[in-house]
């Protein structure tokens, strides 16, 4: 065989899946792992979102639909925009896409040549980069405020002629920082001063704990130059559905349509309808499952806070950002072997010396996997020779 696609050889496979799949495999051995890793509510599709599905598959919503998603879709997807997010939008600013993931990854082959520079701020979620390496381009890391988790106008120092867009992820995965209106308008306006686009990942926006939610679009002219990713996975539990979508100007949509017209075709025809009904449909599913997760992050913060450990200020999302006191990665790996709970390491995040845990599982579940981790809490990791204690 000849050398395959060097390209794609030098992509890192999903340090987040390769983690909760270790965890699997011990659960299939009989071990009762607990898995802080990965990002999906545990709940399930809200019923009437499930009924519209079905219901469309009895009516025949089996064939071919446009590419951009049914018309439908992206006119409850237009609606949505222009009432909670505040910018200007309408259908045909819109692709209905297989996940918010597709939707990044096909905005990144519609946008970059070659060469062109994208800016992530780190800590930054696991797909990105090799989104962008798939489409051509290369990435440059920035580190957002060690203090505060937000952006700073240190971020002028990444610009270099090549530059084309900046990625910006709030409700942030893994930090759970939430990015004020001041950062957003440093964005805005470097986006504006050096004519780039920006690319605006805003998948967690309903869950957000006591802070405002603002979509960069919504922020000075920024609507002329964001791509706005959103999708149904975190709001609606329908992770396993594939169904996301993109806001962008039009000529971006236009080059993105071609991109999914010889991929995918579009996203499955029945799974767009359950989409209407979840943005249609009432709002109180999201409210609860929002409730729920907030319980759970005032336990964690509160056991964080009691074991005095640096944390990030987990605004939003569903993860608590904790200082892993040492070697990121072998204190993940001695939590999974002696406590046998699953986290992911920071370093999947660009972010060394940090561990992310998901809180989408039960508060007994949660409250199990944290005494776990506290009874190996002063135990140092096997590998690091006893050297460095948590
Ligand atoms: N963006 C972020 C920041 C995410 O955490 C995820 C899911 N983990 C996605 C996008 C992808 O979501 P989807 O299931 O819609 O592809």
């Amino acid at each position: 065989m000849k050398a395959l696609s060097s390209k794609v050889s030098g992509i890192a496979s999903s340090a987040t899946l390769e983690i909760a799949d270790r965890a699997k495999a011990m659960a299939r051995e009989g071990i009762d792992v607990i898995s802080l890793s990965i990002g999906e509510p545990d709940f399930d599709t809200p019923a009437h979102i499930r009924q519209a599905c079905c219901e469309s598959i009895r009516r025949g919503a089996t064939h071919y639909a446009p590419s951009r998603g049914i018309p439908e879709l992206l006119q409850a997807i237009a609606a949505k925009i222009r009432a909670e997010n505040h910018f200007p939008c309408t259908p045909e600013q819109v692709i209905a896409t297989a996940g918010a993931k597709h939707a990044i990854a096909m905005a990144m082959e519609a946008c970059l040549n070659p060469g062109d520079e994208v800016i992530l701020l780190d800590p930054a979620w696991v797909s990105y980069e090799p989104c962008v390496q798939l489409a051509g381009g290369k990435v440059v890391h920035h580190k957002v405020n060690p203090k505060t988790f937000q952006p700073d106008d240190s971020l002028l120092d990444r610009i270099t002629g090549r530059t084309k867009m900046i990625v910006v992820n709030s409700p942030n995965n893994p930090t759970g920082a939430v990015f004020d209106r001041k950062a957003l308008s440093l964005i805005a306006d470097i986006c504006a001063d050096y004519e780039l686009l920006a690319m605006s990942d805003e998948i967690y926006e309903k869950l957000v704990y006591g802070k405002e939610h603002v979509s960069l679009a919504s922020v000075g002219d920024m609507a002329g130059s964001t791509i706005t990713i959103n999708g149904f996975s975190k709001a609606y539990a329908m992770t396993g559905w594939r169904l996301g979508y993109a806001i962008a100007p039009i000529e971006v949509i236009r080059q993105m349509t071609k991109v999914q017209q010889h991929g995918v075709t579009h996203p499955t025809t029945f799974v767009m309808w359950g989409g209407v009904a979840a943005l249609i449909g009432d709002q109180v599913c999201v409210e609860i499952m929002k409730r729920e997760f907030e319980k759970r992050r005032m336990y964690l913060m509160d056991e964080f806070s009691e074991l005095k450990v640096q944390a990030a200020p987990a605004d939003g999302a569903f993860y608590a950002f904790i200082n892993a006191r040492g070697d990121d990665v072998e204190v993940a790996e001695h939590w999974l072997n002696k406590a046998h709970v699953a986290v992911t390491p920071g370093t999947a995040f660009y972010a060394p010396g940090w561990i992310r845990l998901s809180y989408a599982t039960s508060l007994p579940r949660l409250k199990e996997a944290m005494n776990r981790i506290k009874a190996v809490w002063n135990e140092a990791p096997e590998r690091s020779g006893g050297r460095r204690g948590l």
